[in-house]
């Protein structure tokens, strides 16, 4: 089973640190979430686990199933099984959207193992109806003129057919109104797998009522504070950081 471990992790943007120590184990078949303040880190830790070149790993390892993650350039941990879906998903000029996903696809599966035309064109087509998407979209630029939520899931359609391992979603819920965050949630919900694990990144607990998370992290200031159950999500959403601050005796 798919094993994700991220132990005292600290990053770096620009100099300054960001992430001060992140430690997380993840297993198949589990969701978690991270809730916290915005500008803790939440994004900064999602992009380093992708190995975004602008954040520098100053401490600590990553691995995935026993493999060194750290050690891999990017494309090499899409191939090993992450997805990290961006809180800003960026438009990629000249580049259709079904071009991307087919070398995105026949990257993850390597040399030799490309998926047929044929093939792709099904599973795309059928994904993107269960996603309620336009056909058309596969055809449009990457991102390109897409709303807020057409990007969204746009990022869902991509993790359908990538088949990863380890899941991040940032902020998938930002800039989405109720129907389509249903939609998303019901794709999310809809590849769960004992294989698969999900870091679900959320500022509000509204997405945690359609994908129930197995736990729940608070991240401030860079670290993993607290973590519980479903219910430490609720509390935060009525409660707001502002009691865990005070347990933590963290002032700011
Ligand atoms: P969150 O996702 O929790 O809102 P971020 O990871 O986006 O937080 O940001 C954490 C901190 O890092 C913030 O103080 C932010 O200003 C800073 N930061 C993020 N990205 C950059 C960047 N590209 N250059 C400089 N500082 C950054
Ligand atoms: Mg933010
Ligand atoms: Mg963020």
């Amino acid at each position: 089973a798919t094993n994700f471990v991220i132990e005292g992790l600290k990053a770096t943007i620009e100099g300054k640190e960001i992430l001060k120590g992140i430690n997380l184990e993840m297993k198949g078949g589990e969701i978690h979430a991270i809730m916290g303040p915005n500008g803790t880190g939440k994004s900064t830790l999602a992009s380093a686990l992708m190995g975004h070149p602008k954040y520098e790993v100053t401490d600590g390892t990553i691995t995935l199933d026993g493999e060194d993650v750290l050690d891999m350039a990017v494309d090499e941990r899409a191939r090993a099984g992450l997805f990290l879906a961006m809180q800003y998903p960026s438009e990629i000029a000249g580049v259709t959207n079904s071009d991307f996903l087919r070398s995105a696809i026949n990257a993850r599966r390597g040399e030799g193992n490309e998926i047929s035309l044929i093939k792709f064109i099904r599973q795309m087509e059928g994904k993107m109806k269960e996603l309620d998407m336009n056909p058309e979209f596969a055809h449009r630029y990457l991102n390109e003129g897409f709303s807020g939520g057409e990007k969204k899931r746009n990022e869902i359609l991509q993790m359908m057919l990538l088949d990863p391992k380890i899941v991040v979603l940032d902020e998938i819920d930002s800039g989405l109104d109720i129907d389509a965050l249903k939609i998303v949630a019901n794709g999310v919900n809809a590849m769960k797998s004992e294989d698969r694990g999900f870091l679900i990144i959320t500022h509000y607990q509204r997405l945690l009522n359609y994908i129930t998370p197995d736990y729940v992290h608070v991240m401030m200031q860079g670290r993993i504070v607290k973590s519980g159950g479903p219910e430490l999500a609720h509390r935060l959403e009525a409660e707001g950081y502002d009691w865990v601050k005070a347990e933590l005796g963290i002032t700011d």
